[in-house]
């Protein structure tokens, strides 16, 4: 992103400043020990509706007050949803956006320390990522996953992606656009950012919130749509080399919606192209967050 593409505000300890305004003390344990949690959410725009829908922003804000409680940073005052919706409304966005909101330990402090908390709300325009359309490579990394009774991947604390930045260096470093993280008993967890679904026989399958995993807000969604639909689902442990046997894989999450898996260690899944569940599964998840679903309105909270 270029300087020029930077929003013009961002939300900084619950008032609208200027983005470049925004800053924190360079002796923040959220930047020293990296003592923050954060969570990224999408708004869709629905041009006959003239509206943007930022999508389950209740789901997402309760995932934040759960990472905060659990490496106890203090709650930070206010509505973070009110901020969050003023702030897209003041930079006036009509697009597709990302809206980052991260909570920190600000100011000057130690490791234990649980306050001041400071945090900050920032949006921008985000569309599709080619990746939808195109589908991806994956391998299999020889980092684990970091397991929950060490770094608990089920909280989104940025101290966790160290974990996933060393797994997607990797993943690029072999020729891969991204990783699959084995836990430590060897099953299948979680991508870098992203939550894994394979199809097998016609079943759908993706690793349990023990595996390892972020408790992903687009997997519990999916799994949603998946029932809804009427398609059969399994959610229990993956073994490495069911990844070779499946017919249809995607990987999921907020920034990333559905990306078809082409590959895993570079044995083609299926034909090595986007599978007919997938691309169907993206049909409905791309209705859903647009609001052309009426079944599921509820998921969407309208900015204007
Ligand atoms: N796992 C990890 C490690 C992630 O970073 C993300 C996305 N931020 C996900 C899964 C997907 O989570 P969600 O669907 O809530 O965006």
């Amino acid at each position: 992103m270029t300087r020029q593409d930077r929003p013009p505000f961002a939300v900084l300890d619950g008032r609208i400043v200027p983005y470049d305004e925004a800053k924190i003390s360079i002796m923040a344990p959220g930047l020293t020990f990296a003592v923050l949690a954060f969570e990224g959410l999408r708004g869709y725009w629905n041009a006959e509706d003239e509206q943007l829908y930022v999508f389950r922003v209740a789901e997402h804000l309760d995932r934040l007050t759960f990472s905060n409680a659990v490496i106890e940073i203090d709650e930070p005052e206010g509505s973070l949803s009110e901020q969050m919706l003023a702030l897209i409304r003041k930079c006036g966005f009509r697009e597709d956006i990302y809206v980052r909101v991260q909570t920190y330990i600000d100011d000057w402090g130690d490791m234990t320390a649980s306050g001041p908390v400071g945090w900050s709300i920032v949006c921008r325009e985000r569309g599709r990522v080619p990746a939808f359309a195109e589908g991806r490579h994956f391998g299999v990394s020889s980092w684990r996953r970091n397991a929950d009774d060490a770094s608990p991947p089920r909280i989104k604390a940025s101290a966790n992606y160290l974990n996933s930045r060393l797994a997607g260096l990797e993943a690029k470093r072999s020729g891969y656009d991204a990783a699959v993280i084995l836990n430590r008993d060897g099953s299948v967890s979680e991508g870098p950012g992203g939550c894994l679904f394979i199809m097998r026989d016609g079943c759908l399958i993706t690793p349990p919130v023990t595996a390892g995993i972020l408790e992903s807000i687009t997997r519990r969604t999916l799994i949603d749509l998946i029932r809804e639909a009427g398609l059969d689902l399994e959610v229990r442990d993956v073994g490495r080399t069911e990844l070779y046997l499946a017919e249809e894989a995607f990987y999921c999450g907020t920034g990333q919606e559905i990306v078809p898996i082409l590959s895993f260690d570079r044995k083609p899944v299926g034909a090595g192209e986007p599978g007919p569940e997938t691309h169907r599964l993206q049909a409905l998840y791309d209705a859903v967050v647009r609001g052309r679903d009426a079944r599921f309105r509820h998921w969407l909270t309208p900015v204007y």
